[in-house]
């Protein structure tokens, strides 16, 4: 069970990984961000604002606050889940491929 993860790249701290249930896809708060230490029940402060463009080329926005194992969306997302708090999906179980998130998230525009 763990809701976060970190990545590494060429063996060094990269960034934390958590699933985004309002994009469906990761985002990667990094050294810039502070982190609890609690894999289960990640917090992250302070929030995370990702803008992007959808595959129409529309704006999207999704700015959260991830606290205690859950994930905050504030009114300014774009997707279905603003306003709303949400658990974070037990994503990490299993093996996966750290290095598709990572390239995933390195298209997207981070900022706090
Ligand atoms: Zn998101």
């Amino acid at each position: 069970m763990a809701r976060a993860t970190v990545t590494t790249n060429k063996g060094k701290f990269y960034c934390w990984l958590v699933f985004c249930p309002g994009c469906e896809c990761v985002h990667g708060p990094n050294a810039g961000w502070t982190f609890n230490g609690d894999f289960e029940k990640p917090t992250f402060s302070p929030s995370i604002l990702v803008k992007g463009a959808d595959g129409d080329g529309a704006k999207t926005v999704c700015h959260s606050f991830v606290r205690d194992g859950q994930i905050q969306f504030l009114g300014d997302c774009t997707h279905e889940l603003a306003g709303k708090t949400v658990d974070l999906p037990d994503e990490f179980n299993n093996d996966f491929n750290t290095a598709d998130y990572v390239e995933q998230a390195e298209k997207l525009n981070f900022r706090k």
